[in-house]
This record gives C-alpha cells, structure tokens and sequence, in this order.
C-alpha cells in the first residue's frame, strides 16, 4: 500500500550541463519504471534547465533546501514557490549536512515543512542520529526530538505529503550502511512516534525512507524490510548504472 520512493540528492554536483545529461539519461533509463516513484535533486541553477528533461517522464524533480517564506528581504534565499515555478514537486528538508554544518534547527526545520506543504510540494524530512549519539544510547531520544520537533502543529491530512529520511549521520558518504535490522529498528521506532503523533492510519500510510551509503548490493536487502520504503541516495545517485539499480531494487 506504500509505494516506494527512490531519491537521489546530488548534493553540491554538477553543472547545468551536466546535470542535464545525467537527467537526460535517467529519462531514457527509466521510462518503463511504473512501480516505484522516482525522484532527483539537483542544485538550484540546474533545476528549470532539468525540469525541462522531465516534463514527459514520471521521474519527478526536488530541491535540496528551501527558505521558509515566499517572497521579501531574504538575500541568498529561494522558498518554495519560486521553487514551484522552477518545476520543483518535492524538497528535501533538514539533511544533515545542513543540520550540522549550517547548524539549523528542528524549530527552522518546522517551519521549512510547513511552508512547504502550504505550497502544495512534497516535504521530504531527514532524521538521523549521529555516531556519538548512537555509541551514547542517545538514539531513540534523539530521533524523537527530530520528529517531534520537525513535525510540530502539523495535521494528519498535512502528514500525507510528507515523507520521512532516517539517515544515520554516520552511514552517510562513508561508505557504511546501516545493517537491515539497525535500520528496521530505527524506521520501526519513527511509525510508532507518528502514530502517537497522530494516528495508526497516517502511521501506516507514511513513507518512511532509509538513507546511508545505499548501494546496488545492499538496497535489495534494505528494501525488503517491513518498515523500509524507499531510498535517499546520495553518492550512488551521480551513477547512472547504480541510481537505475537502486530504483530497480529486488529485480
Ligand atoms: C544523502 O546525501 O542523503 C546520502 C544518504 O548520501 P550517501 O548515499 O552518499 O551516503
């Protein structure tokens, strides 16, 4: 009932050029993909020109950031409707890299999901512990100060635009992935605060994503657990051979 989403963030990548053979290849790639929603993101100058490669594909198109307010003072900023109109259908909000290195808040984070969601895009939240947290027993309490604090005032109906990233800090661009069953534990845990949150049904139907150093050789076995719906690819994104594997996972 959850139709798994495959994500590529392709972080701070390419050119315009660049970006638009790799789109283009994704597009011809992919074609016959009908079962698992796919969705790329690459950086903000190269998003109209990639729009453009997509309008006739089912590949959708995301950020990797937004600002949240439409329009005014906010020198450097881009919000999700200018976003929109680039032909953005989804952001991606709180990655980690910007959680440690911009070191934004659950309370911006909050505040991104909500206009976000206003703007009729789809939010895609990433949580995740960091390494030290894990080794301190922190996890669990943190992955619910994330939730809790990115997922505030919002409703049900709101939450069905909304999709979860766990993204364990430590799994990504190292190489080191979560196993399966850290994985599950973790996804698991995150439907059980969005049911406490809200109720078993937005629980059951929210989409909960793993992120981490995901891989052709070890997606088939993340994707085959209960509370695993997709995907947010980072490094093996950039490969067309490895995002087309990844998005075809368990063939
Ligand atoms: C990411 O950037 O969200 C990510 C998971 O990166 P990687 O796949 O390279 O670990």
């Amino acid at each position: 009932m959850r139709k798994p989403i495959i994500a590529g963030n392709w972080k701070l990548n390419k050119t315009i050029a660049e970006a638009e053979e790799l789109a283009a290849a994704l597009v011809a790639d992919l074609a016959d993909v009908r079962d698992t929603e796919v969705i790329i993101a690459p950086v903000y100058t190269a998003l109209s020109r990639v729009a453009e490669i997509l309008e006739n594909s089912p590949i959708q198109l995301a950020a990797q950031n937004c600002y949240p307010q439409e329009t005014g003072a906010y020198t450097g900023e881009v919000s999700p409707l200018m976003l929109k109109d680039a032909g953005c259908s989804a952001v991606i909000i709180g990655h980690s890299e910007r959680r440690q290195l911009l070191e934004e808040t659950d309370q911006l984070i909050n505040l991104k999901v909500k206009k976000t969601l206003e703007t009729g895009l789809l939010a895609i939240l990433c949580v995740g512990e960091t390494l030290e947290e894990r080794e301190n027993g922190e996890m669990l309490e943190v992955l619910t100060a994330q939730i809790k604090g990115s997922l505030a005032d919002l409703t049900s109906d709101q939450m069905a635009d909304l999709v979860i990233a766990y993204e364990p800090v430590w799994a990504i661009g190292t190489g080191k992935t979560a196993s399966n069953e850290q994985a599950q534990e973790a996804h698991s845990f995150i439907r059980g605060l969005i049911q406490g949150l809200f109720d078993p049904e937005t629980a059951a139907a929210c989409r909960i994503l793993y992120g981490g150093s995901v891989k052709p050789d070890n997606v088939d076995g993340l994707m085959a657990q209960d509370d695993i719906d997709g995907a947010l690819v980072g490094g093996a994104s950039l490969k067309i051979e490895d995002f087309s594997r990844i998005v075809r996972f368990g063939q």
